[in-house]
């Protein structure tokens, strides 16, 4: 009898320290829902992103870091805003200190340093640059250019569909690190090109030249967490998210400075 209860007991104990165990192993394998990712909370905030002390300051994002889903995702976003953007600022700050170009406007730095100083080109490229890709976009945005912007890209391209197509193309076969440009140029023009590394269309001696109003970045770190080596799924994605009333606003002061000149 004794013997008995004795197995009964230590048999109670490891069924209950089996559905322990099972209970654990729920606790690990669950996976949480994709929706948990998506609050703020999960990525840093973008107005916590200083610069160290220098000319040239980081100026935030209008939107959250994951506020470009699906099409850029929080993470990539993050990281590509709060290092590689930030890492660019830091330097260029580090590169002009104590140098006449402390007093240039960054506009003037990149069409006026000299163009063999690499520390100045990368760092005034990836800083002005990035800053520009950052305020094309949005949440909520998409669609065609409307008004004025529409008029140009149908008169310079023949259609909305035609400029696409060459912009595509261009951050397509751009090979390596590099950029995909529409710019207004020293004509009053939309032409569409790419660049290398973080050079800049405001730059002497480019294969695109004229006033940026839109940028896309295919550096490999602007969508390679999410898309890998699909470059042109990140190239349609970024469709989905430019905000053509900012790019419409930098056309028509971009086609104000050409009558000037
Ligand atoms: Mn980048």
């Amino acid at each position: 009898m004794k013997t008995q209860k004795i197995a009964f007991l230590g048999l109670a104990f490891l069924t209950l320290f089996a559905c322990r165990q099972k209970s654990n192993l729920e606790e690990v394998i669950q996976i949480p829902e994709p929706e948990a990712q998506e609050t703020q909370s999960v990525y840093g905030n973008p107005a916590e992103v200083k610069a160290e002390k220098g000319k040239f300051k980081m100026r935030g994002l209008t939107y959250a870091y994951n506020a470009l889903e699906p099409y850029m995702d929080g993470k990539t976003m993050e990281i590509h805003y709060s290092r590689h953007h930030l890492s660019y600022c830091n330097n260029l700050n580090k590169a002009i200190a104590g140098t006449d170009l402390e007093k240039w406007k960054l506009e003037e730095i990149l069409k006026g340093s000299d163009p063999n100083n690499m520390a100045i080109r990368n760092n005034a490229g990836g800083y002005y640059n990035h800053n520009l890709y950052w305020e094309v976009m949005s949440p909520k945005a998409g669609g065609q250019p409307k008004d004025s912007l529409a008029a140009a890209i149908n008169s310079d391209f023949g259609s909305y569909d035609a400029f696409k197509a060459q912009f595509v193309d261009a951050a397509s076969k751009q090979f390596g690190s590099g950029w995909a440009w529409l710019v207004v140029n020293k004509a009053g023009k939309l032409v569409v090109g790419s660049t290398q590394n973080q050079d800049n269309p405001l730059m002497p001696d480019m294969p695109v030249s004229g006033t940026p109003i839109l940028a896309l970045d295919v550096w490999e770190h602007a969508y390679y967490l999410k898309y890998q080596s699909r470059r042109g799924e990140y190239i349609s994605a970024f469709f989905n998210v430019v905000n053509w009333s900012v790019v419409e606003k930098k056309y028509l002061e971009a086609m104000k400075r050409v009558v000037k000149e």
